[in-house]
């Protein structure tokens, strides 16, 4: 029955970092340091603990298929946008493309970067055309306004997935202004920068900006993303969405997020503190980040290489080769707790 299987789902689709953690627990290692998937080590607020509990009360019912606390939840934290919702920001991704991808239509993407745009532009039928970034990762607004020509959306992630810069707010200022399509700005670590890319939204009826509550707000297992959207674009978002993407539990978890700042900034402090750490420790070239991760050169090592052996010894992270336009000899490490940190420098050290 393979011949019924479409084309874009012959390959091999998302790569996900469990592969490493296999190893090490195969290796006998039953506390791993796992700094492979940009996670929060810290875990959820209590707060959205406790508004995720009380909602499973009620779970025999469907969700608000609006989401309207969660949006109003949004409004009074982030400003008085339009919002979306869906099942993590992937599920957001996805659902913008729905919206406004036809086959064969182009969508641009600022590479090196994250991976899914481009399997869910080709599961529409769409085209991935990679914009290739300068040697130093920055982005040349001229260049991606050139290259979208054509294009009905265009993907750029800031700070960006997996080379940890962030674009400054002007240079994608320039970008909306110049394209003919929409922009697709992926904020999922702006937590981490002191950069507001929110005022842009003011200005342009093409800029969509996508968050997440997976990294900065610590409840990747919840999956719940969402995006401020032109006015325009949110009732077109609701008809391309499936129905009650985002569950009730998760919706709940997010507001008690949300009316907990202090966790995220404590959380945010021990990423910038440690981001210091590790571009001063680690014994090989560490890229300059504004997110919770950094991007490590381990030449003359390739990265595949190098997460194998750490794995060997307990500590997962992530090899950047499999992230098109960037070289093999990379891996991108997450910032952990306190021990797990230390233990990757402790295994840099003997690597
Ligand atoms: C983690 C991540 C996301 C989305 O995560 P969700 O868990 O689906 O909300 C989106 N974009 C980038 C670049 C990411 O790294």
């Amino acid at each position: 029955m393979q011949h019924l299987v479409r084309d874009c789902f012959r390959g091999q689709g998302y790569r996900f970092a469990s592969g490493a953690f296999d190893i090490a627990r195969t290796c006998g290692w039953d506390r791993v340091a796992r700094l492979g998937s940009n996670e929060s080590p810290y875990p959820p607020s209590p707060l959205a603990i406790a508004r995720a509990t009380e909602a499973l009360a009620s779970a025999n019912r469907y969700p608000d298929e609006h989401m309207g606390s969660l949006v109003d939840a949004l409004r009074r934290a982030f400003g008085d946008h339009a919002f979306v919702t869906g099942a993590g920001m992937d599920g957001v991704i996805e659902t913008v493309i729905r919206a406004t991808v036809d086959a064969g239509d182009r969508v641009a993407i600022s590479t090196p970067t994250f991976s899914f745009y481009g399997i869910a532009a080709r599961a529409q039928g769409g085209i991935p055309h990679p914009i290739p970034r300068d040697r130093d990762f920055a982005v040349d607004a001229g260049r991606v306004i050139e290259e979208s020509r054509g294009a009905t959306i265009t993907f750029l992630c800031t700070p960006n997935n997996p080379t940890g810069n962030a674009t400054p707010p002007e240079v994608i200022g320039e970008i909306c202004d110049g394209i003919e399509g929409m922009l697709f700005l992926d904020n999922a670590y702006v937590e981490f920068a002191a950069l507001d890319y929110l005022p842009l939204l003011h200005r342009f009826d093409n800029l969509i900006i996508g968050r997440t509550f997976s990294k900065a707000y610590a409840l990747a297992g919840l999956r719940v993303g969402f995006a401020c959207v032109p006015s325009w674009f949110e009732p077109v978002f609701r008809r391309a969405q499936t129905p009650f993407a985002l569950n009730a539990v998760s919706a709940a978890a997010a507001m008690g997020a949300l009316a907990d700042p202090e966790h995220v900034r404590r959380i945010v402090a021990h990423v910038t503190a440690w981001r210091r750490r590790f571009a001063a420790e680690i014994p090989f070239p560490v890229l300059p980040s504004d997110a919770n991760f950094v991007l490590v050169d381990v030449a003359p090592l390739t990265g595949d290489e190098a997460v194998e052996a750490l794995a060997r010894r307990g500590v997962v992270v992530r090899s950047a080769a499999g992230f098109p336009g960037l070289g093999d000899h990379y891996i991108r490490v997450s910032i952990g707790d306190d021990w797990e940190n230390e233990r990757l420098l402790e295994e840099l050290q003997v690597l």
